[in-house]
């Protein structure tokens, strides 16, 4: 059936559980689903369905009569004495400069702003969600029972104050990142400095034959064991090649999710194939009897010359992000302090060309070279160990991690959809965490077990293998699940599943894996962790720091995530909570 209303389209939209309408932007229509997502003006985005949606000129028509009869919502508002007059914004991560002073001298519109406010709502059931639904909701009621939201009326006035009326909207519309990450200035700053210590210390203490878990290295490396210009050769040719597959004309091209202007890019899907061609020349490299050991014996050296890439990159991109445009801006990076912004990355989607710069860097160089690590960790752990056959241990996460990284592929266009493309700009923090953190932290086991041979019996191999296929399992039922009940909630293959409605139109599951934990995948990604580094053995805690670092990176995005759950779905989300009561790890958190 076709849409109704288009992307870009201004309309009127039915805020959920009330019959307050408020100006919209369309941003795309989900043919699926039939639902419509819209941005307020205050950036909220939500999901309505084409019945909450009115054109512009007929809900002018129906406001007009309503006014006359002075039954709008929002003239018995104005009588009102709700702390909401003077409450400021407060959930955004951006900001609007809108000043006080300036609100109470504006005209007097049917037109009010509106504010999603993340507070308690224990009061709240999902059930009143869905009875303030009514033709004459009491908003002061309704506003103080569930503190979802505030409204502010404007008012009338003389031109020259619709004339600033218009200057604030303009105002409010301009990015400028007030809430700051990671600690502010003081601790982006920090961070510049702290990440690349960290791995340097990790990858110091790994290479250390029998290192003790507080011993450090006897000395700092000289420039000549961290530095070789050889290696940052190979570096650079590695990322032209993978920005050359990257660029082949194989797999289908997608559609990424709508910016704000309601432009979607444009991205082509071919991970898995420049998967498979890497490993294509891997094989002919091992035939031709190039000794890909260099890799582990030059390993510190790979490292400067990739953070070095990291750096220039960043650099780059922040100088290039002073020409850009409002759309062009990601929230998070746009403070006016250098070090954040730096950090944080100020472009939303940078690209040469159709060259997508974060999408490449996110899922190419770093995780195929993470792969290619591995495995000539695999080959050194033969000619250090003299061994005929790399051990089993070694075996276990190469494969484990080979599976992962070839899953993640495979579903490469999920990437799309999560925080990193949708909200992130792309600074020092990715270009950090995509070229050097990934592929030189991530592969500690397979760089452990070169030097630290690890006997594994049997029974304990069975035990892994066990924990890492439950992993997996949950992992990807739980993401299928979710992404299938997402994109098609009628589909009969869910009718077993129980769900909670909540006023945007989608649901949210409640039973089977989502109804055990709020976040099942995090939990399969964490057993997922613990099989790759079990095969190390129990005798340091080196191999164990990417399983932490996955504790508190999944603890983090999790509490990230429910807050933008409890502002999208407000009391139902509560309900939620209230019928599954732990996060990620059952019984326990
Ligand atoms: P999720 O894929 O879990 O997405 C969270 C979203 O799912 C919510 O915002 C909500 O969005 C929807 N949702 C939440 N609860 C429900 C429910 N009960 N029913 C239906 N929908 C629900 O989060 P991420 O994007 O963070 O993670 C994606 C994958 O990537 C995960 O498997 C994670 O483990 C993995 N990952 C791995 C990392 C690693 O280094 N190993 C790092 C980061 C992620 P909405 O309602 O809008 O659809």
């Amino acid at each position: 059936m076709p849409s109704k209303f288009q992307s870009g389209d201004t309309v009127m939209g039915r805020w959920p559980g009330s019959s307050l309408y408020y100006e919209v932007k369309v941003l795309s229509h989900d043919t699926d689903t039939q639902l419509y997502t819209v941005i307020y003006k205050d950036g909220t985005e939500l999901e309505l369905k084409e019945s909450d949606i009115k054109s512009y000129a007929s809900f002018r028509q129906i406001s007009g009569r309503s006014r006359s009869r002075s039954r709008s919502p929002a003239r018995r508002r104005s009588r009102s004495r709700s702390p909401a007059r003077t409450s400021r914004r407060s959930s955004s991560r951006t900001s609007s400069r809108t000043t006080e002073g300036k609100i109470d001298k504006l005209k007097e519109v049917l037109e009010v702003r509106l504010t999603p406010v993340v507070l308690p709502t224990e009061n709240n059931s999902n059930n009143q969600h869905e009875k303030e639904d009514t033709n004459e909701p009491n908003i002061e009621s309704e506003q103080r029972s569930s503190g979802r939201y505030n409204l502010r009326r404007r008012k009338d006035g003389d031109p020259k104050q619709a004339e600033e009326m218009k200057k604030v909207d303009e105002d409010s519309t301009t990015l400028k990142t007030e809430e700051l990450e990671f600690g502010g200035r003081i601790g982006t700053f920090g961070m510049l400095l702290f990440l690349p210590s960290v791995v340097l210390l990790l990858l110091l203490q790994v290479s250390i034959k029998d290192t003790g878990l507080l011993a450090l290295p006897a000395s700092f490396p000289s420039a000549e064991v961290l530095w070789d210009w050889q290696v940052f050769g190979l570096v650079i040719f590695w990322l032209f090649f993978q920005a050359l597959l990257y660029m082949l004309p194989f797999g289908k091209v997608v559609d990424g999710m709508p910016l704000k202007t309601g432009k979607k890019l444009k991205y082509r899907v071919n991970g898995f194939h420049a998967l498979l061609i890497t490993g294509v020349f891997v094989g002919i490299a091992v035939q031709q009897e190039m000794d890909l050991t260099y890799i582990h014996t030059h390993f510190l050296q790979f490292y400067s010359s990739a953070l070095i890439m990291s750096v220039l990159l960043s650099i780059y991109l922040y100088t290039r992000s002073r020409l850009l445009s409002e759309e062009e801006r990601a929230p998070s990076g746009n403070s006016g302090y250098l070090f954040h912004d730096f950090f944080m990355g100020r472009e939303l989607n940078p690209r040469i060309r159709n060259f997508d710069v974060k999408f490449f860097c996110e899922m190419r160089p770093g995780l195929i070279g993470w792969l290619v690590i591995n495995f000539a960790m695999l080959l050194a752990e033969m000619k250090v160990q003299k061994l005929d056959f790399p051990s089993p241990a070694m075996l276990l996460v190469n494969i484990f991690q080979l599976l992962w990284v070839a899953d993640g592929l495979w579903h490469e266009e999920k990437i799309l959809t999560t925080m990193d493309i949708v909200h992130d700009g792309f600074g020092f923090m990715l270009a950090f965490g995509d070229l050097v953190w990934v592929p030189f932290t991530f592969t500690c086991q397979a760089h452990y077990l070169v030097n630290h041979p690890s006997e594994l019996s049997k029974l304990f191999v069975a035990v892994i293998i066990t924990i890492k296929g439950i992993g997996y399992y949950i992992f990807r039922k739980a993401n299928s699940q979710k992404n299938n009940f997402r994109r098609n909630p009628s589909d009969p293959s869910h009718i077993h599943l129980k769900t909670i409605s909540t006023a945007t139109g989608k649901g949210l599951i409640v039973s089977g894996l989502w109804g055990f934990v709020r976040h099942p995948n995090y939990l399969g990604d964490l057993l997922m962790g613990l099989a790759w580094s079990l095969p190390c053995g129990f005798r340091h805690a080196l191999p164990y720091f990417y399983l932490v670092y996955l504790v508190l990176l999944l603890i983090h995005r999790n509490s990230r995530d429910e807050l933008q759950c409890r502002k999208k779905y407000g009391s139902a989300w509560d309900e939620y909570c209230k019928a599954v009561p732990y996060r990620i790890f059952p019984w326990i958190y």
